[in-house]
């Protein structure tokens, strides 16, 4: 981990400094509570954050809360959800995980990973940008964008494939103890903006020369 070590004080600079000028602006991102959190992820599901884009304030503002997504029925529902596509799994995941924090916690949204990852459908990454988002407790948020900037960033060190138990330790190695959520965005959407599948903008990276990836040459890679 010594590599991590000696570059993480570095990308993170370089990631907080791009971040100031860089970061995508969408609805979840401005009032910001667990809910939206929540909401925003299961929209973001197999979709585009354009897509979300467009429905996500007519769909918080119809279902404002985790009592009405409860009580919601759900052939209205899944007519909300219709132009997003994967909309009849969509209503299944909101009633169920709704209607179980209704039950087990009077419809608060918990705040401790362990509950979190309790709630159906909610795994690591929706329970790290719920805590590290709305509730202000340090959590690194890995998806498919994040694994390939950490694979490619240290490429010398962490094989293809890497299993994402690996790549989360390595995430919460780099992450700092404060300006996370910044952070967590900067490298969502470092993926989404420059590090992307396929062809990387390496030229425009703010971490470029702390990248494996980059140094060796851009090697092939079978990435995420
Ligand atoms: S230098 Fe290239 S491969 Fe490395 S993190 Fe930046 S964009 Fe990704």
């Amino acid at each position: 981990m010594q590599e991590i070590e000696s570059r993480k004080t570095h990308i993170r600079k370089g990631l907080l400094k791009w971040a100031k000028r860089n970061l995508r602006t969408f609805p979840w991102r401005q009032d910001v509570s667990p809910y939206r959190i929540l909401v925003a992820e299961v929209l973001l599901k197999r979709t585009t954050s354009t897509a979300v884009e467009r429905l996500f304030p007519s769909f918080v503002q119809a279902y404002p809360d985790i009592s009405a997504l409860a009580g919601a029925r759900k052939k209205d529902l899944r007519q909300k959800l219709v132009q997003l596509g994967y909309h009849k799994k969509r209503a299944e995941i909101f009633i169920e995980m709704a209607r179980y924090i209704m039950k087990k916690y009077h419809g608060r949204i918990p705040k401790t990973q362990e509950e979190l990852l309790d709630i159906p459908h909610i795994g690591d990454y929706t329970a790290n940008a719920i805590l590290s988002l709305a509730y202000g407790i340090p959590a690194a948020m890995v998806d498919c964008n994040v694994i390939r900037i950490i694979t490619r960033v240290f490429l010398k060190r962490l094989p293809e494939k890497t299993p994402q138990k690996i790549v989360q330790e390595v995430a919460d190695l780099l992450s700092p103890k404060k300006d996370y959520q910044c952070y967590n965005y900067a490298l969502l959407d470092l993926g989404a903006l420059v590090c992307r599948s396929g062809t990387p903008k390496c030229k425009i990276c703010p971490i470029n020369r702390y990248c494996d990836y980059y140094t060796l040459g851009k090697p092939m890679m079978n990435d995420c």
